[in-house]
């Protein structure tokens, strides 16, 4: 087990909150829970085409500009 950093903040990551990434590939924060909006640095939504369940950090979604981290913001 090597312990993964997120892509988009560079934290730490535990199996609990970690998605990867479909654009590129890289792991980060994502809380699987049905909470929304939780320090997530990226987003799930399905393929209208393929339903299936797509994954984009905040890097690809062009919402981390500089990769500064939302923190404190709105919460
Ligand atoms: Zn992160
Ligand atoms: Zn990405």
């Amino acid at each position: 087990m090597e312990s993964l950093t997120c892509t988009v903040c560079g934290g730490p990551l535990t199996v609990e909150t970690t998605a990867y990434c479909n654009g590129c590939g890289g792991a980060f924060h994502f809380s699987h829970s049905a909470d929304p909006g939780e320090d997530d640095c990226g987003q799930a939504w399905v393929h209208m085409q393929f339903l299936t369940l797509e994954f984009g950090c905040n890097v690809c979604l062009g919402r981390a500009p500089g990769q500064e981290p939302p923190v404190g913001m709105g919460h």
